[in-house]
């Protein structure tokens, strides 16, 4: 198959030589649950002859993933609680999320939105649905930032991106648009000029929030993606989740953070990854998590550093498990401080 066409099903995975004959009809099943997409640019980034590729653990789906255990939820991080009105989840008093669009260029096996996103997933805000959405930002004047995030936002066209950022613009309280992107990455080429000026809305400061999770992904058409943004006088800073064969490594962590930098990307949250169903073939225990990340202190810059959260399930918020937020009860089991002073079981009993 010609790696030049996204890849979007199982059949299209075995022409493009990522699965074998065999595997296809045991991932019949996975595909009927969970989205399956890949960019030619990340089709192409998986080496073949590598059983255990990290790039094609985070995207090429896995019959693990029809393991749910107990705990996993499909709402793991309590978007639902928060959210006053379709497509806004307004967890903490001066942001908000707005998910326009639950559409993303790749779907990665360890989503922890996995049950919104897709092609069976939301879908995008219809007209009447996005002006409630804006009217509720324009009515709460504490709301400072808006994070657009979905799914990828940037999968929209900039006459759409320009169109809400608009909308924004006239919002005086609000002062940061933040968007949360793995487009950088999965599909350099997208981050054009009319993109950029799409992204620009006068009198806000923007930031993008880079998703990638191995210094592979760091290629020179992503790294060049990324100049053309920060040139543009956006901010930059990264998101990684901490997957078990992809990244539980310090070097490979310290590698992947050293490129972010390199790439003028402040490295900000590492996400401990949520309980998401079918992907406890990704999450390692706290502790470990907690000592592959003290391994970074003294191997690398500060400035390559990023945060080691949890997003406490049930919708509590994040909590800096890198430091004194966590403390384990007996083995396995944590007690996690949230940014109120609730005290919160985790794993949480079902
Ligand atoms: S890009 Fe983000 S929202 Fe989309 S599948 Fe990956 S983790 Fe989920």
């Amino acid at each position: 198959m010609n790696v030049m066409r996204p890849i979007r099903n199982v059949d299209d995975l075995a022409q493009a030589g990522l699965i074998d004959a065999g595997e296809a009809l045991s991932l019949e099943a996975v595909a009927e649950r969970y989205a399956i997409a890949l960019t030619p640019a990340m089709a192409k980034l998986i080496d073949r002859s590598d059983p255990a590729d990290p790039i094609a653990r985070q995207f090429v789906p896995d019959v693990a993933e029809l393991v749910v255990l107990p705990e996993e939820r499909a709402d793991p991080i309590g978007d639902h609680a928060h959210s006053p009105v379709e497509g806004i989840v307004h967890r903490y008093p001066d942001r908000v999320l707005l998910k326009a669009v639950h559409v993303c260029p790749v779907y990665c096996r360890f989503c922890f939105r996995r049950e919104m996103v897709g092609p069976q997933g939301l879908g995008t805000l219809d007209a009447a649905t996005l002006d409630a959405a804006f009217a509720y930002i324009r009515d709460h004047r504490e709301i400072w930032e808006v994070i657009l995030t979905g799914g990828d936002p940037l999968v929209l066209s900039p006459r759409r991106l320009e169109e809400m950022l608009s909308v924004l613009a006239d919002i005086e309280h609000v002062k940061i648009v933040r968007f949360h992107t793995r487009v950088p990455v999965v599909d350099p080429l997208k981050i054009d000029g009319a993109l950029i000026a799409a992204l620009k809305v006068s009198g806000k400061t923007i930031y993008v929030a880079l998703h990638a999770n191995h210094p592979r992904e760091l290629t020179a058409k992503a790294r060049a993606a990324c100049a053309r943004l920060v040139d543009a006088g956006i901010v930059l800073v990264s998101q990684s989740v901490l997957l078990k064969g992809v990244n539980d490594d310090p070097d490979v962590l310290a590698a992947l953070m050293k490129a972010f930098v390199e790439t003028r990307i402040k490295p900000y949250y590492l996400h401990h990854p949520d309980l998401a169903p079918g992907t406890s073939h990704f999450r390692l225990t706290i502790a470990e998590g907690q000592k592959i990340v003290a391994a970074l202190r003294g191997r690398i810059s500060g400035l390559c550093q990023p945060t080691y959260i949890l997003d406490i399930p049930g919708g509590h918020g994040k909590a800096d498990i890198g430091r004194n937020a966590v403390h384990e009860i007996r083995e396995g089991c944590y007690s996690i401080s949230d940014y109120r002073g609730g005290e919160h079981i985790y794993p949480p009993a079902e």
